[in-house]
């Protein structure tokens, strides 16, 4: 890595690829994330009912999502907004684990619900709005479960970094960084997507990298386009809203894809994962760029 790298983000040390550690691999059940696998994440933005969580579940796993998603506390931009069925919530995404053996994300929003989430849940989520708050970083880190660290909606690179050192320290190694837009001055979009972010950090970081198009477009149609932009950029994995009538999502709504719109997203990314295995394929074998040509079935590229 660039010395200037090394300097930049001289107060995350740990954060930062060495001779000794150039991946982490974060093992969630039968899975890993950074590992060779692409990972996708998928639900709804919150768990509301039974029905919904277990019909998107469905959805998901026959589409190739490995875990779900879903809110059981909600960081909501109005104070007067659903926020989130709680441990109620959480019982209902356990259930679906059940039901359908997909591993649990899911938001922990305050220090005193660390215990409570880390029961149900196989990875915390902590969200864009808590990035900096480092009574929950420290609790969630030593709630020994994996962490899913969303970027600040106006945090920088280091900031994210020295967020996910804080959990590091705290003798948790499971760390996985999430870009989910940042805050500019388009409107257009509910965020703007730091696709920057992903290749630096997928360069300077050994943590796995995912990318969340949902909250990063703020409109269900760009969803698709951002995710394969991701795959592009080097990311381990997606997190992504999904709904069966988001019209109706009690949040979320406008970034949420219908279970055939997810469907099309997962079969359009497709050419991008084999571009993808084809690249970890030949790092691994050691080929160089220019004689790898004959490694490259044209069809993967469509
Ligand atoms: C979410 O994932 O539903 C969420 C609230 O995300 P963020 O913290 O990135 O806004
Ligand atoms: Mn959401």
């Amino acid at each position: 890595m660039r010395e200037d790298w090394q300097q930049r983000f001289a107060e995350a040390p740990d954060c930062l690829k060495s001779s000794l550690l150039q991946q982490t691999v974060v093992p969630v059940l039968d899975l890993e994330i950074g590992g060779g696998e692409f990972i996708t994440m998928a639900g709804p933005c919150s768990v509301e009912t039974e029905f919904q969580l277990m019909a998107t579940a469905n959805c998901v796993r026959r589409a190739g999502a490995r875990i779900l998603r879903g809110g059981a506390f909600k960081p909501r931009s109005s104070p007067y907004a659903f926020q989130g069925h709680g441990l109620d919530g959480l019982k209902m995404l356990a259930r679906a684990r059940e039901a359908s053996g997909l591993a649990i994300v899911t938001e922990v929003m305050s220090e005193d619900d660390v215990p409570m989430v880390a029961e149900y849940a196989d990875i915390l989520q902590i969200g864009t709005r808590n990035m900096e708050n480092y009574a929950l970083l420290e609790a969630a880190a030593r709630s020994g479960r994996p962490v899913l660290l969303k970027r600040g909606m106006v945090a920088t690179i280091a900031d994210l970094l020295r967020s996910a050192q804080l959990i590091l320290d705290n003798g948790n190694p499971n760390v996985i960084l999430c870009e989910r837009g940042i805050r500019t001055f388009e409107t257009a979009t509910r965020n703007t997507f730091d696709v920057a972010a992903i290749a630096l950090l997928k360069q300077i970081s050994h943590l796995p990298v995912i990318a969340d198009p949902s909250h990063a477009a703020g409109h269900r149609d760009l969803v698709p386009a951002l995710a394969r932009i991701a795959v592009a950029a080097g990311a381990d994995g997606l997190l992504v809203e999904v709904h069966p009538n988001p019209d109706k999502a009690w949040s979320d709504g406008d970034q949420s894809l219908d279970f055939a719109a997810f469907d099309e997203m997962m079969a359009a990314l497709d050419p991008y994962l084999s571009l993808r295995e084809l690249e970890h394929e030949r790092r691994r074998r050691g080929v160089p760029l220019r004689e790898a040509a004959d490694m490259r079935p044209l069809e993967a590229v469509g």
